[in-house]
C-alpha cells in the first residue's frame, strides 16, 4: 500500500540532511513499533523490552515487527516527494529564567511510504498497520523528537490502496492481540495515555513573535506553516509539577499536588517532564507538538499533548489518574494557554481530552482506541 506523509509540524528522523534514507526509515519503523508496543500493552498482550539483550520468544510486537529471531512482516520505503528543510542552522529558545532548547531542522513536506507484506503476510500488514498509522496520524505523531515539536502529520491515501479503517478494522487488530490481566500495566501503555487536542482561534491575529525566539526564525516557521511553541508549553507544563510559594504567577501547581512540598515533587517532574542538562539526562513521557494550521481560513489552529505519568515517583494518596484529571481542568483554562503564548491574541480555545477511566473496563478501552483510530 502506498501513503502520502504530509507533514504539519516538522519531521525528524535522526540528521534529515545528512544520513541516508535507510537510516530515516529505521527512525520511521522505530516510532511504529512504539506505538505497536502501547497499543500490544494496552489490550493487555505482551511486547518485549528490545533494549534487554533476552531473545525473545516471540512477543505480539516482535511478531509484526520482528525480532532477532523472526524478520519483520513487510517491507518499508520512506522517501521525499517533495519536502523542504526548516532550515540550515538550529533555532535557539531562550526564555527569561534561562531556560534554553535548541530545536533542530526538520523538514516539512510530503513524503511517501510504501509499505508490502511479505509472503504469507500480506493479510496482516494490510489490516493491521493503516490502523496503527491512522492512530499515530490522528492523536501523536511520527518520527523522533515528539516531545518538542516534531512530527505531527497527516496520512493521505491517494490512489486507496489500504483497506477501509472502520471500528470493525480496529476490533480485528486488537482481538489478533493476546489478552493478559488487567493490573500488569508496564509503560508505555495506551491505556495509560492521555491525549489532548487544543484548537486556538487566531480569529483577532496570528502571533508574531514568540518568546526568545529571533524573528526571522519565528518568521521563517510561520512561513512554513507551524508556529514554534513547544518548547513555551513545555515550561509551563513543568510549573505544573512544581511547588512554588509564588502565587503571581500563572499556572502554578496542579491542585491535586498542591498539598506537597517541592522535594516531594522533584522525581515525578523530572521523571515526567525529563531533564536536558545535568549528570542524568532523562526522556520526556510527555510529548508536545507545535502549533499547525487546521482551518486556515477560519484561523484555527492546534497543538497535540499527549503522553502518561510515570508511577515509581507519583507521592502517595494520589495516582496517575487523578494527575491527568487535574491536566485536563488545566488546559480548559483559557487564562493557562494565553501565559504559556505570552500573548493574549487567543479570543477562545478549546480542548478534546481522551483518556481511559476505568482501566478494568476492556470495553472502555477498545472504545477509546477506536475513537482515536477514527477521530472521532
Ligand atoms: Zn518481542
Amino acid at each position: 500500500m502506498n501513503y502520502i506523509v504530509r507533514t504539519k509540524t516538522p519531521l525528524f528522523t535522526g540528521d534529515v540532511e545528512r544520513k541516508t534514507t535507510a537510516i530515516r526509515e529505521t527512525g520511521i519503523i522505530g516510532s511504529m513499533r512504539w506505538w505497536y508496543e502501547a497499543l500490544v500493552r494496552g489490550n493487555g498482550g505482551h511486547a518485549c523490552d528490545p533494549t534487554l539483550k533476552d531473545k525473545c520468544e516471540g512477543c505480539d510486537a516482535c511478531n509484526v515487527f520482528g525480532s532477532t529471531n523472526a524478520a519483520r512482516t513487510f517491507y518499508l520505503r520512506f522517501d521525499e516527494k517533495s519536502a523542504k528543510s526548516t532550515g540550515t542552522k538550529q533555532i535557539k529558545v531562550e526564555i527569561d529564567d534561562g531556560a534554553r532548547w535548541y530545536l533542530p531542522a526538520g523538514k516539512m513536506g510530503e513524503f511517501n511510504l510504501s509499505i508490502v507484506g511479505l509472503r504469507g503476510k500480506k493479510k496482516i500488514v494490510e489490516s493491521y498497520i493503516p490502523v496503527l498509522l491512522k492512530l499515530m496520524a490522528n492523536w501523536g505523531g511520527i518520527g523522533a523528537k515528539n516531545y518538542i515539536g516534531y512530527g505531527v502529520f497527516e496520512l493521505l491515501d491517494e490512489q486507496c490502496t489500504a483497506v477501509k479503517i472502520d471500528d470493525l478494522a480496529v476490533g480485528k487488530l486488537l482481538g489478533s492481540i493476546s489478552s493478559g490481566k488487567p493490573g500488569t500495566l508496564k509503560v508505555p501503555s495506551l491505556k495509560k495515555m492521555f491525549f489532548c487536542k487544543v484548537t486556538f482561534d487566531f480569529s483577532s491575529g496570528l502571533p508574531d513573535t514568540a518568546l526568545g525566539i529571533a524573528d526571522r526564525d519565528f518568521q521563517r516557521c510561520k512561513s512554513q506553516k507551524f508556529l514554534p511553541y513547544a518548547a513555551h508549553f513545555r515550561r509551563q507544563l513543568r510549573a505544573l509539577f512544581r511547588a512554588s510559594s509564588d502565587t503571581s504567577g500563572y499556572p502554578s501547581v496542579l491542585p491535586c499536588l498542591s498539598r506537597f512540598e517541592d522535594s516531594k515533587l522533584w522525581s515525578l517532574r523530572h521523571e515526567t517532564i525529563g531533564e536536558a542538562r545535568g549528570q542524568s539526562r532523562q526522556g520526556s513521557k510527555i510529548a508536545v507538538s507545535h502549533i499547525y494550521p487546521v482551518d486556515e481560513e477560519k484561523f484555527l489552529w492546534e497543538m497535540r499533548i499527549w503522553g502518561y505519568i510515570p508511577d515509581q515517583q507519583i507521592p502517595a494518596g494520589v495516582d496517575d489518574t487523578i494527575i491527568i484529571a487535574d491536566l485536563k481542568e488545566r488546559f480548559a483554562d483559557e487564562a493557562f494557554w494565553r501565559y504559556c503564548l505570552g500573548n493574549r491574541l487567543i479570543t477562545k480555545h478549546s480542548v478534546r481530552f481522551r483518556y481511559v477511566k476505568n482501566r478494568d473496563d476492556y470495553e472502555e478501552y477498545k472504545t477509546f482506541v477506536t475513537d482515536l483510530v477514527l477521530n472521532l
